[in-house]
């Protein structure tokens, strides 16, 4: 396996140091104006620091006058195109983002996603007595890689309309499964430390890349494509609750979510076969079904989506194992091992 290295303008995720928990740790013991422009700087304060603050660079004009009771919206993470980051707002407020609602924890904690095509996003808090806070945060773009998919059965790839009812039912099972999203303080752990990798195997499609399936573009890729023997056992990247569980979709096959709370969720796609019931509570490591080719794919591999409700984020951006492997703002699959030429499993 040939690594690929990481340029130096690579932004390193803040959750890849230990200052990712200190940093939230932090907030309550120094004023959230210095604490939010060393966010927006993008390096941790210190507690003690003194100075003049400034805002930062990315919020909005505040809609109302901080106090110690509201003093703003934090955010922090790696704050790019495909990811999840934390936010804090005053305890007891409300958060859209995008007009998403936010799962706000009793210490005002909330988790958000930044999809693949954001240029901002518009943070918006509301207090129970009116008060209201808006932040919004502007984006760098990444580089998004352009994959082709060959060789795939030609109604794979533009279904018969006679499967519209089909593929119009299945895609609701997986948007309710996803609508299900518990509380579970999973979904903020696995964005300060990240997940284990489901499956070890040789990265065969990267989350973001413009797909041409049999020459013809397609919507971008919602995942990582993982490529591993048939009967593989995929694990579970984090803990979770099983939320679907299905053998054989249109499009993805053996199928299964999980809910990490929080809104973060994933979906395990292609599967030979499931391993878990639905509502099976699964701690990180636990086994949930194999590595097969069912539903839409060229080969064997494990399709893997990180999904914050609806929005899906980039799941190799939050395995640490893969943070040396992907550079994430020009993201691209490893070079297939040679000699032996080969169709890459992947969709
Ligand atoms: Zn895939």
């Amino acid at each position: 396996m040939i690594a690929i290295p990481r340029p130096c303008r690579t932004v390193r995720p803040l959750r890849h140091t230990a200052a990712a928990m200190t940093l939230l740790l932090v907030l309550g013991q120094m004023p959230m104006a210095i604490a939010q422009t060393a966010m927006a700087q993008g390096r941790a304060a210190e507690p003690g620091q003194t100075g003049t603050a400034q805002p930062p660079a990315t919020a909005a004009p505040v809609q109302d006058q901080p106090t110690a009771e509201a003093p703003g919206i934090g955010v922090e993470g790696p704050l790019m195109q495909g990811s999840l980051n934390l936010g804090r707002v005053p305890k007891g407020w409300t958060v859209t983002v995008d007009g998403t609602p936010a799962q706000v924890d009793t210490s005002g904690r909330f988790v958000f996603a930044i999809g693949r095509d954001a240029a901002r996003v518009q943070i918006a808090a509301r207090a129970s007595h009116g008060a209201t806070l808006e932040r919004v945060v502007t984006v760098a773009a990444r580089d998004w890689a352009i994959e082709r998919v060959d060789g795939l059965p030609p109604p794979k790839v533009t279904p018969d309309p006679e499967l519209d009812d089909r593929l119009r039912h299945e895609r609701s099972l997986i948007v309710n499964a996803r609508a299900a999203s518990s509380d579970e303080a999973t979904g903020f752990d696995v964005v300060t430390r990240g997940f284990r990798l489901p499956v070890e195997g040789r990265i065969s499609g990267v989350f973001g890349s413009q797909r041409v399936l049999n020459g013809t573009p397609r919507s971008p890729h919602r995942g990582l494509d993982l490529a591993a023997a048939e009967g593989t056992p995929v694990m579970a990247p984090a803990a979770g609750k099983v939320v679907l569980v299905m053998p054989d979709l249109w499009f993805t096959g053996g199928t299964i979510i999980i809910d990490h709370g929080q809104g973060v969720s994933s979906i395990f796609a292609h599967l030979s076969e499931t391993l878990v019931p639905p509502g099976q509570v699964v701690k990180a490591g636990d086994p949930v079904g194999r590595v097969g080719m069912t539903g839409r794919a060229t080969g064997p591999h494990l399709h893997w989506g990180v999904f914050w409700h609806d929005i899906a984020v980039d799941p190799a951006q939050m395995v640490p194992a893969l943070a040396d492997r992907i550079d994430p703002m020009r993201p691209r699959p490893e070079p297939k091992p040679q000699p032996q030429p080969q169709v890459t499993p992947r969709s």
